[in-house]
């Protein structure tokens, strides 16, 4: 299970090792522990941020080789990267993890286990729109045939068991798949120029309403809305799983799905953001990529430079900050600001709002346990706010907390960010 140290880093090879000096740079003061959820929920220093690091680090210098228990509390991180927000040192936490993961999945003599073979078929089918759709028909025909009230109140073995849990996350499917979604939206008045949308896997299949409101709201606010049917997966999931070369590929088809005198690139899934945002350095080689990712935007920064007509809305939101967006694109103030321009809107602070859901990618498919435990917390914590609604700007957050709060009684609509906001939008584009 550990493989030998070779010319390289200790324990690494020189292909994408985690960066010493972004390793060094851990004092170990201890600042980030708070605010780590997996810290927060499973008391273990080796599966806090600073412990995390502690052992990239022995294995960069040789200490320690690539063992079944480093790779468990690496399996454990989010990669939800509140510790990169805490921490006073600037430690890049979320390209160490990255990178060190990339170096287990292509050197470490990891066994076929249960969470490996689920994240690989997700992996599989995510990316490949022809593979999701058969897939999700199934899971429509699946919920309204009955079977799933059935399985649920039937003791299920493991692996009908997770299918189950999949089946939980989903929310009303649409019939469409999203097929229906313009490919051009122009600019209300005089445009001020053309940006590219970035529809999303599983934006572009679970809330395909989400994209249509972002092109409507994006138009209202004077660009020239473009949505390349040919364009693929970003490749978001298969970084945070270390897959790096996986990301390169799939950044550079991505690259060239969009015309490059775009002004703009925006996104409006804060994971995928993230990772498209992080091209630069992950295909660093590449002027178009590098180019690319200078251009991107989540859909919450491009709306707040613009005025936008919106009505009264009477009712009250709690904001919950997605982790690829407050932790990865550092992106918090922009969704609050354009909320609390609506009329009649209030908008609360959830407590704890640094934490992560437990959704984190396919986080909540691969470590139930942590992920449910996140969950409950977050809908306890939705549940004390009294509001009605709760806004997040990525859809995995979304299906998590509705799960989790339909699962404690907790009624309350979970929406997208730019669901209310294109609510309040008046008549328009
Ligand atoms: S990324 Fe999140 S879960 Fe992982 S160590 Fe940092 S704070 Fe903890
Ligand atoms: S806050 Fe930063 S420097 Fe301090 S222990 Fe955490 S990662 Fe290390």
């Amino acid at each position: 299970m550990t493989t030998a140290p070779d010319a390289g880093l200790g324990a690494f090879d020189l292909r994408d090792p985690p960066s010493m000096d972004g390793l060094r740079a851990c004092v170990h003061c201890g600042i980030c522990l708070p605010q780590c959820p997996t810290y927060r929920v499973l008391g273990e220093e080796m599966d806090s941020p600073r412990g995390r690091v502690y052992l990239m680090r022995a294995a960069a210098e040789g200490r320690i080789g690539l063992s079944a228990d480093f790779a468990r509390h690496l399996d454990l991180c989010l990669g939800c990267r509140a510790c990169e927000t805490a921490c006073p040192s600037g430690v890049p936490f979320g390209r160490l993890l990255e990178a060190t993961r990339g170096q287990f999945r292509r050197r470490a003599a990891r066994g076929a286990s249960g969470r490996r073979r689920l994240l690989g078929a997700v992996l599989a089918v995510f990316p490949h729109p022809s593979r999701l759709a058969p897939l999700l028909s199934a899971a429509r025909l699946y919920r309204r045939s009955g079977l799933a009230r059935l399985a649920r109140a039937l003791p299920l073995p493991a692996a009908l068991a997770r299918l189950e849990a999949m089946e939980s996350l989903l929310p009303e499917l649409p019939a469409g798949g999203g097929d229906e979604l313009p490919e051009r939206w122009p600019a209300a008045g005089r445009p001020r120029g053309r940006v590219g949308l970035l529809t999303g896997c599983v934006q572009r299949f679970f809330y395909p309403d989400v994209n249509r409101d972002t092109m409507r709201l994006l138009a209202a606010a004077g660009w020239d809305v473009v949505a390349p049917r040919g364009q693929e997966c970003c490749g978001a999931l298969h970084l945070h799983a270390g897959r790096i070369d996986d990301l390169r590929a799939m950044a550079r088809r991505l690259v060239a799905a969009f015309d490059p005198t775009l002004d703009l690139i925006v996104a409006n899934a804060a994971g995928c953001g993230s990772a498209l945002k992080d091209y630069a350095h992950w295909v660093d080689d590449d002027d178009d990529a590098r180019a690319f990712a200078a251009k991107v935007r989540d859909v919450s920064e491009v709306l707040a430079e613009a005025e936008l007509p919106f009505r009264e809305l009477r009712t009250t939101v709690a904001y919950h900050d997605a982790c690829h967006l407050q932790h990865g694109q550092r992106v918090r103030a922009e969704p609050r600001e354009l909320l609390r321009r609506i009329p009649g809107l209030t908008v609360v602070e959830l407590g704890d709002a640094e934490l992560c859901c437990g959704s984190a990618g396919v986080y909540n498919l691969l470590e139930p346990e942590v992920a449910g435990e996140l969950g409950r917390g977050k809908a306890e914590r939705i549940r004390e706010s009294g509001a009605p609604v709760v806004a997040s700007g990525n859809p995995g957050c979304l299906m998590q907390i509705a799960r989790e709060c339909r699962a404690l009684g907790i009624s309350v609509e979970v929406v997208h960010t730019v669901t209310l906001l294109a609510r309040a939008l008046e008549e328009g584009p």
